[in-house]
């Protein structure tokens, strides 16, 4: 699902945004240090969550007020138009995680040893990465698919995200959720918590990321999100740090092998059903070709790698030189992994 914002229909009046939060609102900010790409130009106005209730603050002030906004996690599964994002961009650093929690993520009011769950509470700004090695220090297993993977928990609820055979359908057992009807006056938001089977969950996508699921179909009001996540509750198991850690640094070590260092979105395509992306893009002969700094790794020719100043708009070239030359070559129709934010 391609998000696209519009810059030549709307024109925002930033002022009540400013009145209402002050010098949280940053404005003209560019975005390229934001995306794991480190291309993107600037949001009209930047806000920076702190915690989930910041994220009720911020997201139930937006929907009311209908300016357009996007949440932004690690920025490492979209690409930021050089134009920008029209409206406001809230970068999410709620961080907070509590292990040993119940099923609602709520600490338990004594300490049970051995019998404590093997659960763990995430704000959903928290890394996924550094959560997963967190897990791993007190010999919690489960999450090892994990390390490596860059961007926030958020992230990875919306986008299903998964590697190594485990992906976060495996692990996820709620999601507490910011969830909103309407808009403007008539807007009321509630926190709900979405067990695992309400996500709907497929391969890299979520009811959150189609957004079936709410009272607003995404093309009636497309420049905002419909639902947010605010928190996670994973489920872990028992192990050692050593047995967590060992299995941790065999599968980092596979990544470094198989997959290109430098700045990148990871994989730009989803793999097709029985086939890979990158051994189409390969076969199409694209392998080590450049479009201004972009090059499409020669190491996994699904990574579209930033070799210095890149811009956007030399990776979405390259997107479309990619699905071109697949078509062309295997009759097969690559669909975008990540997501395009921004207008193109
Ligand atoms: C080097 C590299 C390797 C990668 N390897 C993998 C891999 O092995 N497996 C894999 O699945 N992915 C991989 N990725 C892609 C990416 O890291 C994941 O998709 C990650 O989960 C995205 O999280 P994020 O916080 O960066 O999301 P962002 O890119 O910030 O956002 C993605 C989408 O989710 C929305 N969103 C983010 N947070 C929230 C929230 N709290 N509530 C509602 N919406 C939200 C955003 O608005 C946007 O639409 C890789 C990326 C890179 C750069």
């Amino acid at each position: 699902m391609m998000l696209m914002m519009s810059t030549t229909t709307h024109s925002f009046d930033l002022q009540p945004l400013q009145l209402a939060f002050g010098e949280r609102v940053k404005l003209g900010v560019s975005l390229s240090r934001y995306t794991a790409a480190r291309v993107g130009g600037p949001a009209d106005a930047l806000m920076e969550a702190r915690s989930s209730e910041d994220l009720v603050d911020f997201c139930s002030w937006l929907w009311q007020t209908e300016l357009p906004f996007v949440i932004l996690g690690g920025g490492s599964n979209v690409l930021v138009s050089d134009l920008g994002i029209r409206g406001v961009v809230i970068l999410n650093k709620s961080r907070r995680v509590r292990f040993g929690v119940d099923e609602r993520g709520r600490k338990l009011p004594v300490d049970l040893g051995a019998q404590q769950p093997l659960l763990v509470w995430a704000e959903s700004g928290m890394n996924f990465g550094a959560l997963a090695r967190q897990a791993a220090q007190r010999g919690l297993a489960g999450l090892e698919w994990a390390v490596g993977i860059p961007g926030t928990v958020g992230g990875a609820v919306v986008g299903n995200a998964g590697a190594h055979g485990g992906d976060m359908a495996g692990n996820l057992l709620m999601a507490e959720i910011l969830h909103h009807q309407g808009y403007g006056s008539s807007m009321s938001v509630r926190r709900e918590h979405w067990p695992v089977q309400k996500m709907g969950f497929g391969y890299r996508t979520s009811a959150l990321k189609r957004r079936d699921i709410g009272t607003v179909p995404l093309q009636e009001f497309p420049y905002q999100p419909g639902s947010i996540v605010l928190a996670a509750v994973l489920r872990l198991e028992r192990s050692t740090p050593q047995a967590v850690q060992a299995r941790s640094d065999e599968l980092a070590a596979y990544r470094r092998r198989t997959q290109p260092l430098g700045a990148s979105m990871g994989s730009m395509f989803k793999n097709p059903p029985g086939d890979y992306a990158g051994r189409l893009i390969e076969a199409a002969g694209l392998k080590g070709i450049r479009r201004g700094d972009v090059e499409i790794s020669s190491l996994h020719a699904n990574f579209f790698v930033n070799r210095g100043l890149a811009s956007a708009r030399d990776i979405y070239e390259l997107i479309l030189i990619a699905k071109q030359a697949v078509l062309e070559h295997s009759g097969v129709t690559l669909e975008l992994e990540i997501e395009l934010l921004g207008e193109w």
